[in-house]
């Protein structure tokens, strides 16, 4: 199995608190942007019209990476509150 279709299996409890949060006057200058590259869930992207970064928090498989990444410290990460975020499956 790929590992695109085993990422399928997953299911999500989504919170409406995001457990990630971006500080956007720090990305502004961070010319890297290495969280767009680094996220396997490909989460991360930049909003066109007014350049911020975005997060589709919902989907995160609470790999950290991005938290490690980001050289400049411009990530709060948290895991979610018991009870909701990613629930493994495997298939
Ligand atoms: S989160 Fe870090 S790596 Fe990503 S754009 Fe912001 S400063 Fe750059
Ligand atoms: S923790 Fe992992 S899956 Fe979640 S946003 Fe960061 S890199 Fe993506």
């Amino acid at each position: 199995m790929d590992p695109d279709s085993k990422l399928a299996l997953d299911a999500f409890k989504n919170d409406e608190e995001p457990h990630i949060s971006i500080r956007q006057e720090i990305c502004k200058g961070c010319a890297q942007k290495y969280c767009l590259y680094i996220c396997p869930g490909g989460l991360y992207s930049i909003n066109e019209e007014t350049g911020e970064l975005l997060n589709e928090y919902t989907g995160c498989l609470e790999c950290s990476s991005c938290r490690v990444s980001c050289p400049y410290g411009a990530l709060e990460w948290n895991y979610p509150r018991g009870g909701f975020g990613v629930q493994y499956r495997y298939g």
